[in-house]
């Protein structure tokens, strides 16, 4: 008997790349995180509840203070009145809240659809349950769903679909309409839906995020799942919710009691003392990330490399076909980091099957200006 479950698993290239960016020193826009801090109030909050004492387990569901403010907001952002108590499980990251949903939802032989480039942690997570991830690559380069592929993949063993939007690594959208073309298509099947909004509010250009919180049909069979850690810069807090509808949080539950039980007791008070007094926040995010990526293309403007600028997420795609087309991405992004010293993701890992002479690469804009200049610097004498 073989002794891996996941034999073709090895170790993520964020800490692939990271590591190599350490060793290196070479600026790390790879994986994708902030080098500035989250606000000072919400980390002196959580100083503020670890000397109170709030040091033993939360609720397992979560605490009903955060509960509370994450259904204000989902209120307040998407229209949707949801139930505190029984839609909204504060959970130990998005990552965990996806494991646990798939877990949830997926029997011995079950299909799940994901659309490749597809964020690393999902396949694992359906393996693992026993299903069988089936990859519908998005439209190239835009990155949309294609419609005719993802009816080609539908088949009675489809279970769940996972969705991405912002997506991770190209920062496109799912517009309102794909909505509903996507209710149409799954209308009368028993398929559920896990739609991955960790970018929720990193949206520019005054598009707006078409959440599945918005889409009375979706919802009734999807698990929205978002991150603490992207929305206040405290990607290392590794807290997150889920919400769903009572039967379908009731089922994430008990998963979740046994994956990990319940979230970090400080963190969830400090983050519910902060959204409270903080509501302002979530609404300043879009500008304040889009003049990141502003900066950061405009810096480029000047380099080899070319790109559209992301509609969302805090990542840029590149391509760099007209600096080293010799080099596939990982061999591009591994000559990036230790000869030009700035680290970046391939993309190609996400997929598959990649692209025929896919020269793309990510950078994470999640930075302070000083670090966006130094490194364009750097890309734009190569
Ligand atoms: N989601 C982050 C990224 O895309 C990385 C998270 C991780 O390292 N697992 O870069």
């Amino acid at each position: 008997m073989m002794l891996s479950k996941l034999p073709s698993v090895g170790t993520t290239i964020f800490t692939r790349m990271s590591q190599l960016a350490m060793e290196t020193g070479a600026l790390n826009l790879s994986q994708g995180f902030p080098d500035f801090d989250g606000p000072l109030a919400l980390r002196e909050a959580v100083s503020r509840h670890i000397a109170a004492g709030a040091n033993q387990y939360a609720p397992m569901a979560g605490l009903p203070a955060l509960r509370e403010q994450v259904a204000a907001k989902v209120a307040r952002s998407y229209g949707r009145v949801v139930s505190a108590d029984s839609e909204v499980t504060i959970t130990p990251g998005a990552t965990q809240a996806i494991f646990c949903a798939v877990q949830a939802l997926i029997h011995p032989g079950d299909e799940v659809i994901v659309f490749d480039p597809c964020y690393d942690s999902y396949e694992p997570a359906v393996e693992l349950a026993g299903g069988r991830c089936v990859h519908v690559p998005l439209a190239f380069p835009g990155f949309a769903i294609d419609w005719q592929r993802l009816l080609d993949a539908l088949s009675s063993k489809t279970r769940l679909i996972i969705l991405n939007s912002p997506h991770n690594p190209s920062g496109a959208l799912i517009c309102r309409a794909e909505l509903d073309r996507l209710a149409e298509l799954i209308r009368g099947r028993d398929i559920y839906l896990i739609s991955d909004e960790v970018y929720e509010h990193l949206v520019f250009d005054g598009s707006q995020h078409a959440s599945i919180l918005t889409h009375e049909e979706l919802y009734a069979r999807a698990f929205v799942v978002s991150s603490f850690g992207k929305t206040y810069h405290v990607t290392g807090w590794k807290t997150g919710y889920v919400v769903a509808p009572p039967a379908l949080t009731a089922e994430l539950r008990k998963v979740h009691q046994y994956v990990s039980f319940c979230a970090v007791t400080p963190l969830q008070w400090a983050l519910a003392d902060y959204m409270a007094e903080h509501p302002e926040h979530v609404a300043a995010l879009p500008a304040f990330y889009q003049a990141k990526r502003d900066l950061f293309c405009d810096l480029l403007a000047d380099s080899r490399f070319s790109f559209t600028r992301t509609a969302g997420s805090f990542f840029q795609l590149v391509d760099y076909s007209a600096i080293r087309p010799d080099l596939d991405d990982l061999a591009m992004a591994q000559w990036l980091t230790r000869e030009q010293g700035v680290a970046a993701i391939p993309i190609s890992v996400f997929y598959q099957q990649p692209p025929q002479g896919l020269r793309l690469l990510r950078f994470c804009f999640a930075k302070r200006e000083e670090t966006l200049r130094q490194a364009a610097a750097k890309l734009c004498v190569i």
